[in-house]
């Protein structure tokens, strides 16, 4: 059990990469804090504690931080696909970009922040894990402007927050999937008029021809929330299926 007697608090737990990784920290040990915007999405994740929360909700995040108390482990999962060039772009889409993928998971971390600090007084480590993107600083793709901008400020908030608290016993690490097969990436793909087409395209991305299952992103967060990974920090993880050979 590599994360016995761990509390991690996952955000964006209900469907794809979060909920597959609420599922693998429970199944190592740990005590696991399951939250998404969409209450009914974390129906059936038997043994692990969940409420709704909205990360945008300032009030809300204030509220979860004093719940979860002193965190060993927060996993800011959640996260908004844009698509578009920047002359697609409004100034509006931009903004819940930004909200959504940085500036809430800058909040919580903040919020969650000292009680991790105070807990890793304690056993001398606590792990921040940020959920970014191949499609940030690592590479550009067509129509991800908002996107591409906002997982790569994901990247810089992560090693920023490594940089300041590495001496206080804080690791902080990004992780960057390739494309991963999840609820909303079918949404994305449906939403295209041929959207066999379109899935083919998501799957030619990958060299390894074919998508991620969010069960093999999850390994990764189990190891990244472990001490199996005590002497790692300010690091962004890609999992991509071969894209940035
Ligand atoms: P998903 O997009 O299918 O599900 C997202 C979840 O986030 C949903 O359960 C939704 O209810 C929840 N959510 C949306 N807004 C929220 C809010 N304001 N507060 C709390 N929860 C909210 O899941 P996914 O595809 O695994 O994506 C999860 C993260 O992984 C995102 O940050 C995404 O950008 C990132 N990511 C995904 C892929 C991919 O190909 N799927 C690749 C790289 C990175």
């Amino acid at each position: 059990m590599r994360l016995a007697g761990k509390t991690i608090l996952i955000t964006a737990a209900g469907q794809g990469i979060g909920r597959a990784s609420a599922i693998a920290c429970a199944a190592e040990g740990a005590r696991v804090f399951a939250t998404d915007l969409n209450a009914d999405l974390l129906d059936g994740l038997d043994g692990i504690e969940t409420w709704p929360f909205d990360v945008t909700d300032a009030g809300a995040v204030a509220q979860t931080a004093e719940r979860v108390g002193r965190l060993d482990g927060l996993f800011n999962c959640a996260g908004f696909v844009a698509n578009g060039t920047i002359l697609d772009l409004t100034d509006r889409d931009w903004a819940f970009s930004f909200d959504l993928n940085v500036t809430a998971m800058m909040r919580l971390t903040r919020a969650c922040l000292p009680g991790m600090i105070a807990r890793a007084a304690e056993t001398g480590t606590a792990s921040i894990l940020n959920m970014a993107s191949v499609a940030s600083s690592v590479k550009g793709f067509p129509n991800r402007t908002a996107y591409g901008a906002t997982k790569a400020a994901v990247i810089g908030l992560t090693k920023a927050i490594a940089a300041d608290f590495i001496t206080r016993g804080i690791r902080a690490n990004a992780i960057c999937p390739g494309t991963v097969d999840t609820p909303s990436l079918q949404d994305r793909i449906n939403a295209y008029d041929d959207p066999v087409a379109a899935r083919a395209n998501f799957i030619a991305r990958q060299p390894m021809g074919r998508l991620a299952l969010a069960q093999e992103i999850a390994p990764l967060v189990v190891f990244l929330a472990s001490d199996e990974s005590a002497f790692v920090s300010g690091q962004s993880y890609v999992i991509d299926g071969g894209i940035t050979i």
